[in-house]
């Protein structure tokens, strides 16, 4: 049995951008759900407000979040590992 390893990322929302498509929570219904203003927002009791973003630090689900993030039409999902911006 192999256990997944486990990566430290950071989801950055960078919300005022986003367009309501629903695609992230298409792909990863466990981390982004829609609200009443019709646009998304990261689905977690450690999510946090940075101005108008939401940012998330975490270490599950790298893989499944990268995958909401490259679906996003508008790229208004960012992805940071190391300190660097993956996407
Ligand atoms: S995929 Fe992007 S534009 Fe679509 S709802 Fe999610 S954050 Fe918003």
């Amino acid at each position: 049995m192999s256990e997944t390893p486990k990566i430290k990322y950071k989801i950055v929302h960078d919300r005022p951008g986003c367009i309501g498509c629903s695609a992230c929570v298409v792909v990863a219904e466990k981390y982004w759900e829609m609200k009443e203003d019709s646009k998304s927002s990261i689905k977690h009791e450690k999510m946090q407000h940075v101005g108008e973003e939401e940012h998330l630090e975490h270490d599950e689900d790298y893989e499944l979040n990268l995958e909401a993030a490259q679906t996003c039409p508008v790229n208004v999902i960012h992805i940071e590992k190391d300190g660097k911006r993956e996407l």
